[in-house]
């Protein structure tokens, strides 16, 4: 794998910017947000999450002409067959474009006590990171944080499902840990680890 000097970060999220600048520097890499160089904010229209960071990356690495990061993540739920899944932000939309975490929560809950007691309270979150280089080359890393689902939903740290989730081995959801934890210890830190490892070789 070859490291670039400088990337596009393919987010316009702020907050997911200044993370991913704060983990790429002590490796060289400087980073540019999407926003900065007016990028489009594709459509999802992937069956994955590694489909999904991957077309982000492409398009951001062709329209740039610099190498590109994305990341698509969401909550896989083992008794809704993986959903939300990619679809997890869509889960939470309103009609008028704004999101609301509580009322995806209530569905998620919904649809597991529908599917049975045998279908267990097993979830996962995943973060699949993507990066693409203008030449064409692509390469993705999957990172995983297993657990169980808890109702009702607990803490109001944290974003999205997070107070409806419970790492495996602790007690409090990711909506009650202090968030520093949180960020050593989930799938994205998972992710970024596995592509600072291959980053850290070459
Ligand atoms: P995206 O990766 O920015 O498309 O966001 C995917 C969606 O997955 C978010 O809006 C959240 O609903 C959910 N999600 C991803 N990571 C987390 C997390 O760490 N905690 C809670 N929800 C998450």
């Amino acid at each position: 794998m070859r490291k670039p000097a400088k990337i596009v970060i393919a987010t316009h999220n702020p907050g997911k910017l200044r993370e991913i600048r704060a983990m790429l520097a002590p490796l060289g890499i400087r980073c540019v947000g999407a926003e900065e160089l007016d990028l489009p904010e594709p459509e999802e229209t992937g069956v994955t999450f590694v489909d999904n960071a991957e077309l982000k990356a492409r398009q951001a690495a062709d329209l740039s002409g610099l190498p590109a990061l994305a990341d698509d993540s969401g909550l896989s739920v083992d008794a809704l067959h993986g959903n939300p899944g990619i679809y997890s932000a869509r889960w939470a939309e309103d009609g008028d474009g704004s999101r609301d975490f509580g009322r995806a929560m209530e569905r998620v809950w919904r649809e597991v006590e529908l599917a049975g007691p045998d279908a267990g309270h097993d979830a996962h979150f995943v973060c699949a990171l993507s990066l693409a280089w203008p030449d064409g080359a692509i390469e993705s890393f999957e990172g995983r944080c297993d657990g169980t689902l808890v109702w009702p939903p607990r803490g109001d740290r944290g974003f999205g499902y997070d107070p409806m989730f419970v790492k495996a081995g602790m007690d409090q959801s990711f909506g009650e840990i202090d968030q520093a934890e949180k960020h050593r210890i989930s799938h994205r830190a998972d992710a970024f680890a596995k592509l600072v490892a291959a980053l850290g070789q070459v």
